[in-house]
């Protein structure tokens, strides 16, 4: 354990603005914070002029080698080593690296995920330099935070979308706050705090577990006697080597600037959940990603595995991210925070107003950037948000939206009719705690909080959505009102609308309710996609293409290859399961039982040896139990190969990935069923694979 202080080692592997500041000459520093801010096109001198301080300042920290990092659609980060070296004449190497090789970079893209976009013949990819996401060093590798796109410059990634969709944002809220007068906000941003939620195991069970090894799950697995029923484990104390788990993984972000604050153990046994403060989307969404990367790895160091997925093991709660955002202006102001001056708190019922008529219209696209074959197990199995999307403003902040549609006076302390822009919106508590955790999307004072991403998700296409959903109705507003002659009553008119329009997504109530799931689809006509192949499709509804194609967000191939990407990885995924379970059940479990209850009989036989009348009740039952759910894992492994072929036959990606889901996953449920039982019966030093109870109290 390093003994230096937090504030030392905070942030020394980042080239960030603190290193730019003492290193850059002041008119390529005033130049690049430009780029950064306003996203003013970043001048090829400046980027020379970087390019050199930075490979200074990664030679000084030791770098030898140097990485354009991205996101493709894999969900992972990618990043292709190239060493500094360079020959020099004297049969030497001198350390190079160039503001060309700074600004881009050409991996050979063939392997990674493209829909369709990229033909083979034409493989080529390029990354381009993200300055808005700071440089850092891993590993002895200075990693550069690129976009990466096609040939033909379509996005492969996802960040190009993420970046488009901030600027989508800015550009609308910024023709909102000049209509309130505001003339001095240079740009609106977004801010994400994720809260990131897993599970540690130790080493020793992982090795023994393929399924957990292949699929990130386990695929077996009868309960343990003791699970989360007695709510012991949430906020309870941390054990020793947790803790110093976390502490090395704390001293780990900081180093690479990333603000990691609260950390403590969540619901199940052996789940623990880690909080950054919050940033902005970009950075934060880089940030989560190495921050995934570095809990797996210290976690290794203390002989541990992290787990990222989103339902590690059956009966016990999953695990997801709550993606808290708000927007905010370069001055520090929340536009998500109610004001003090009744201009102030108008423009705050109009932006809160937008997000709300924006998770209505586009529930779609927020419930599938959630979507993956991990998360199905996760939404609405009373443990994580429903598939539903709802929006929770607590009770205070409803009366007032009803209070407006009706023009009614406010039951708070003044009792009168409130007429926007002239009375100051009366002070409400701050509903700032989780009291509602059943909501998807819940307002907590002064942000949004998404909750339905899972653990392994990465942020970028919740927020990309978000970001784009919330501009498009900024844009309505803002096309509305620029041209209005009456600004006081045509503002009033239209945040009256929207909560006439759109109080079908508010909800305060208890999402796990059933009642909810009738009210929700039957009565409020509200979405329901439980499953990824349910939803995926609408990303190619007529109404979302136009939206997310006219704030420039994606074009239409970009949507078209996404939506077959997003299928296949839930294919893949899903038929990865499938064919460790078969393994499993033929290799591994069936000859578990077959040599338990082998073993039995051989203890008839000596029973019967020496005691002719002896009954052997124990061994004949469950030797007649086991045979029975032998055959039945024998006749399931037979059923799931078949559905396993027939899969690949049927049809287009749409329709191989519903095929899978209503018959591959019911196919395996039937073979787990009879599986788990089994393991019941048979003697805990028989059976292969470590059981739940092992599996979840391994780590003391
Ligand atoms: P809790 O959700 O447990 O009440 P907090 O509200 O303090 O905890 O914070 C949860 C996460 O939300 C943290 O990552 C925090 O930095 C982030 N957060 C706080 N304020 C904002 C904001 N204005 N915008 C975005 N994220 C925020
Ligand atoms: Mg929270």
């Amino acid at each position: 354990m390093e003994m230096r202080s937090v504030p030392e080692m905070f942030g020394e592997n980042v080239f960030d603005d603190r290193v730019m500041r003492a290193v850059l000459k002041a008119d390529v520093y005033q130049s690049l914070r430009k780029t950064i801010d306003e996203g003013a096109k970043l001048d090829n001198n400046v980027a020379y002029s970087v390019a050199n301080a930075m490979r200074e300042w990664a030679l000084s920290k030791g770098a030898t080698h140097y990485t354009h990092w991205f996101q493709p659609l894999t969900g992972v980060t990618a990043e292709k080593h190239d060493s500094f070296i360079e020959p020099s004449p004297d049969g030497g190497v001198i350390m190079n690296f160039s503001g060309k090789e700074l600004i881009q970079g050409e991996p050979d893209a063939s392997s990674f995920p493209s829909g369709g976009i990229r033909a083979t013949f034409e493989a080529r990819g390029y990354t381009t330099w993200d300055p808005t996401s700071y440089a850092f060093i891993k590993d002895k590798t200075l990693c550069i935070p690129t976009a990466f796109c096609s040939y033909g410059g379509e996005a492969l990634d996802k960040k190009t979308p993420l970046l488009r969709s901030m600027e989508a944002l800015n550009k609308q809220a910024l023709r909102i706050l000049r209509l309130f007068g505001n003339d001095t906000a240079k740009y609106v941003h977004t801010s994400v705090g994720p809260e990131q939620e897993y599970f540690l195991i130790t080493k020793e069970m992982y090795d023994k577990r393929p399924d957990i090894q292949y699929t990130g799950r386990t695929l077996f697995g009868a309960k343990a006697p003791k699970g989360q029923e007695m709510d012991d484990h949430y906020f309870g104390v941390i054990k020793p080597r947790v803790q110093e788990f976390m502490n090395d993984l704390n001293q780990e972000l900081w180093k690479l600037g990333i603000l990691a604050k609260t950390e403590h153990n969540e619901v199940a046994p052996a789940q623990h959940e880690l909080a950054p403060i919050y940033s902005s989307t970009n950075l934060a969404t880089d940030q989560n990603q190495l921050m995934m990367e570095i809990m797996q790895k210290v976690a290794a160091r203390h002989g541990l595995v992290c787990l990222l997925h989103e339902k590690p093991f059956e009966g016990v709660n999953g695990s997801g991210k709550h993606n808290n955002w708000s927007m905010s202006t370069d001055t520090g102001s929340n536009l998500l925070s109610p004001g003090e001056t009744p201009y102030e708190n108008a423009q705050f019922l109009l932006f809160l107003c937008a997000v709300i008529k924006a998770v209505d219209d586009y529930q779609d696209l927020l419930r599938l950037s959630v979507a993956t074959a991990g998360n199905d197990h996760r939404l609405g199995a009373n443990e994580a948000p429903p598939a539903i999307i709802s929006i929770f403003l607590g009770d205070e902040l409803s009366a007032i939206l009803e209070a407006i549609e009706n023009d009614a006076p406010y039951e708070g302390k003044e009792k009168k009719i409130m007429k926007l822009g002239v009375d100051v919106l009366p002070r409400f508590a701050r509903d700032t705690t989780d009291r509602n955790r059943t909501s998807p999307f819940a307002f907590t004072g002064n942000k949004f909080e998404f909750r339905s991403l899972g653990s392994s998700n990465s942020i970028a296409c919740a927020n990309m959505m978000l970001n784009s959903a919330v501009a498009e109705s900024l844009k309505i507003y803002a096309d509305r009102l620029e041209g209005s002659e009456n600004f006081e009553q045509d503002l009033h008119a239209m945040i009256k609308k929207t909560i006439k329009d759109h109080k079908r997504i508010l909800f305060n109530g208890n999402g796990y309710d059933d009642a909810w799931v009738k009210e929700a689809t039957e009565v409020r006509g509200l979405a329901n996609y439980p499953t990824t192949p349910d939803c995926m499709p609408h990303l190619l509804d007529e109404k979302n293409v136009a939206m997310l194609t006219a704030h420039k967000v994606f074009t239409v191939a970009e949507l078209n290859s996404r939506a077959e990407i997003m299928l296949e990885n839930y294919s893949k995924t899903v038929l990865i399961e499938a064919n460790t379970m078969l393994e499993m059940s033929r290799r591994l479990i069936l000859p578990a039982i077959e040599a338990y209850a082998n073993k039995l009989a051989g203890s008839v036989s000596a029973k019967k040896a020496v005691s002719p009348a002896s009954a052997c009740l124990y061994e004949s039952d469950v030797i007649a139990k086991l045979s029975d759910l032998a055959d039945k894992v024998y006749v399931g492994a037979n059923a799931l190969e078949k559905t396993i072929k027939e899969a690949s036959e049927a049809g287009d990606i749409v329709n191989e990935s519903m095929f899978i889901k209503d018959n591959v996953i019911p196919a395996m449920n039937e073979i787990r069923k009879a599986a788990d039982e089994a393991e019941t019966y048979v003697a805990k030093d028989c059976w292969p694979i470590p059981s739940y109870g092992d599996l979840l109290f391994s780590v003391k």
